[in-house]
């Protein structure tokens, strides 16, 4: 092994496996350093994102999807299926092999693409040096033109309900369950948190979830985060707003969870399993040596400018250790942008379009401005809505919750974002994305051609229903 590269990658998640895929394809001698093992030892490439989130979250909300549909809405589609019965640990059993098939699948890439592959620990030192320690205690000083940490966030934390690996547990602990607790608690009804508690939800727990802010998704566009309240309480989740976590105590094989509630009073609630879901910080344990050159934020973050350079020339900083959304293709396509910056190219990704999806059922999913920050930002916008439950398609997958809305400048009709909670809300805000990347009005989307009976009819006339030309539902403007 030659200990001289053009570029070090500290960090083998999403945002630095792909850093370092992108840097080897552009002709550079690339390295990536990651630390992650496996309960045998073995060093594992994904991060976060491909061994305890992205992927094992969605494959255990499609398995619970699957079992709870089979149980509760076969039988409106004539499907008569008798018992149904659910085998949690062959649940967690598929989960684990996807994880497996798709971190082995990292390690193919990176032969394929002339990455080194190394597994143990990086150390950033002066001057684009990188300590690295293998997972034997051996460390080698190797030296780089250009580094790229990617080294990602880990689960905040509470004192007042700290992480025991038993009653409490964190997100990582919540993909390993091998038993429906009765009465799960959770700490945030943020993104992971309602992913979590809906597969545990639709198993059969009794799950609440207990959250600080009076705002029900507070970051969302507020008439879908409401819409999506009531749906979520009709599935069966407590949601319990402005009721903020102050203590709890472990007794036996229970956990009873303090909490002041809406009305500032003190409440408690037995639970048989507590998951604390408050977010996740940056994660520089043991990265940084102190004259390494490299800022962090009052947040903790590594100080980063548009391009995601550091402080320090020639070392940058991707994917969750740097400000913006935690989501791994946001740290994805700032890895592409920094490779080919260090391969001489004048990439900028655009860090205004990025979509945010919650893997609910339906899903929500986002992009661009709500209308909450175009009123904030005094901007004058029309707004489209169009709902499922109007929607052939929808209607014949029984799938008629939830609705399309659509903003556009009032005076350019350019798409400023779009909020939807309804079935394949993911791959439908997708098209909106797009269509803002290439500037697009409402208009242009209105005068494309939609297949029938798709539900991406819905996009359609939401899109016409901004400047009141929609068909199958009432408009609210009436224009010609
Ligand atoms: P990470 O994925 O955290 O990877 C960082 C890697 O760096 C880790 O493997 C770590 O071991 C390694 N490392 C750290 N320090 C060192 C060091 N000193 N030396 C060597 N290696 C080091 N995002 C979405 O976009 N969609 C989703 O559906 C989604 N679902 C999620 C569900 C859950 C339950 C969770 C927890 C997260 C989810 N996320 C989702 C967030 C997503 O996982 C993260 O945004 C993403 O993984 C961040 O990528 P990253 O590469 O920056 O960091
Ligand atoms: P997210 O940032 O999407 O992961 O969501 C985490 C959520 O946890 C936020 O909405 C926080 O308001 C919430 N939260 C943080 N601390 C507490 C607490 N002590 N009690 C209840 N909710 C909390």
């Amino acid at each position: 092994m030659s200990d001289n590269y053009d570029v070090i990658v500290i960090g083998a998640g999403p945002a630095g496996y792909v850093a370092a895929i992108r840097a080897a394809q552009l002709g550079l001698k690339t390295a990536c350093i990651e630390k992650w093992q496996n309960a045998e030892g073995k060093g594992v490439n994904g991060g976060t994102c491909l061994n305890v989130g992205c992927i094992p979250s969605k494959a255990l909300l499609d398995s619970s999807y699957k079992y709870h549909e089979t149980k509760t809405d076969l039988a409106s589609h004539g499907i008569n299926t008798g018992d149904v019965a659910l085998d949690v640990d062959a649940m967690i059993n598929r989960k684990g092999k996807i994880v497996k098939q798709l971190t082995d699948g990292i390690a193919g890439l990176f032969k394929s693409n002339g990455v080194t592959s190394l597994f143990g620990s990086g150390k950033l030192l002066a001057g684009r040096q990188v300590e690295y320690t293998d997972h034997n205690g051996k460390t080698t000083v190797l030296a780089a033109g250009n580094v790229i940490i990617a080294t990602g966030s880990q689960p905040i934390d509470i004192p007042v309900a700290p992480v025991n690996g038993d009653t409490i547990i964190d997100s990582t602990g919540a993909l390993e369950i091998t038993a429906a607790p009765k009465r799960l608690g959770v700490i945030g009804a943020g993104v992971i948190g309602l992913e979590l508690g809906s597969v545990w939800n639709r198993v059969g727990s009794k799950v609440v979830l207990l959250e600080a802010m009076d705002d029900f998704l507070a970051m969302m566009d507020q008439q879908i985060a409401k819409e999506a309240k009531k749906i979520y309480t009709k599935q069966g989740l407590d949601i319990r707003l402005s009721c903020r976590v102050t203590g709890s105590e472990v007794k036996g094989n229970e956990v009873i969870v303090t909490y002041q509630d809406s009305n500032g009073n003190e409440a408690q609630e037995t639970f048989d399993k507590l998951i604390v879901c408050v977010g996740r910080r940056p994660y520089t344990e043991g990265l940084l040596a102190a004259d390494s050159g490299v800022n962090l934020d009052e947040r903790g973050f590594i100080f980063v400018n548009d391009q995601c350079a550091t402080n320090a020339p020639g070392v940058w900083a991707v994917g969750d250790v740097v400000r913006g959304p935690m989501l791994a293709h946001k740290g994805s396509e700032e890895g592409v942008m920094v490779a080919e910056r260090i391969a001489g190219q004048k990439t900028q990704m655009n860090y205004d379009i990025i979509p945010n999806v919650i893997y609910t059922h339906p899903e929500i999913a986002s992009v661009g401005k709500t209308e909450e920050q175009l009123k904030q930002a005094g901007e004058s916008y029309n707004v489209g809505i169009f709902p499922f439950i109007a929607s052939g398609r929808a209607m014949a997958a029984n799938e008629t919750d939830g609705m399309v809305k659509m903003i556009a400048d009032a005076t350019t009709d350019r798409i400023l974002g779009c909020h939807i909670v309804g079935p394949s809300a993911a791959d439908l805000v997708q098209q909106v994305a797009i269509a803002m990347e290439f500037g697009s009005s409402a208009e242009d989307i209105g005068m494309t051609v939609f297949g029938h009976p798709t539900l991406s009819e819905a996009v359609h006339e939401a899109a016409l229903a901004v400047n009141g030309h929609a068909i199958h539902i009432p408009n609210r403007k009436k224009r010609k």
